[in-house]
C-alpha cells in the first residue's frame, strides 16, 4: 500500500532541503514550492521543482494537488529563462518527472527537472 501523504517527512532529502538542513543554491520559493539546482547538473541549466508538501511520487499526485502542479508548470518557463535558457524555439528546455524505480525516481519527494542550455548536454 502507498504511504500516507504527510507534510514534511524528517527522513527525506527534499524535505531537509527545504527546512535548510541541508544548503542547497535557491532559484526561487514560495509559500508552495521551493526550486534550487541539481547537485549533479547533466545539463548547462539543471534544477529541480518541489512542492514544499511531501508528496513521495508523481503516482501519489490527486484532484486536490492540481492546482498546485499547474503553478509549478507556469512557473517553469519563467524560471527557465531566468536561469539562462534560451527563447522558444532555438532555445526551451526539457521538463521531465521520474515516478517510481522504473521510472528512474531516485529521491521519493516529487519532483520535476528542468534542464536546457547549449547542447551537447552529460544525458538525454
Ligand atoms: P531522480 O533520479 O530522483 O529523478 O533525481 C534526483 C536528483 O536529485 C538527481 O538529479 C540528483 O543529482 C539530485 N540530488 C540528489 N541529492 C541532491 C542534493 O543533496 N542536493 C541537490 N541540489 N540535488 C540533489
Ligand atoms: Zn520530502
Amino acid at each position: 500500500m502507498m504511504e500516507q501523504i504527510v507534510h514534511s517527512d524528517p527522513d527525506c532529502l527534499f524535505c531537509k532541503i527545504v527546512a535548510g538542513k541541508i544548503p542547497s543554491r535557491l532559484v526561487y520559493q514560495d509559500e508552495e514550492l521551493f526550486v534550487f539546482h541539481d547537485i549533479h547538473p547533466w545539463a548547462p541549466v539543471h534544477f529541480l521543482m518541489i512542492p514544499k508538501l511531501h508528496i513521495p511520487s508523481m503516482a501519489h499526485v490527486a484532484g486536490e494537488h492540481a492546482a498546485l502542479l499547474g503553478r509549478m508548470m507556469a512557473l517553469a518557463p519563467k524560471l527557465a529563462l531566468q536561469e539562462g535558457c534560451l527563447p522558444y524555439p532555438e532555445g526551451g528546455f526539457r521538463m521531465l518527472c521520474n515516478t517510481g524505480e522504473q521510472g528512474g525516481q531516485e529521491v521519493h519527494h516529487l519532483h520535476m527537472h528542468v534542464m536546457g542550455g547549449p547542447r551537447p548536454w552529460l544525458k538525454g
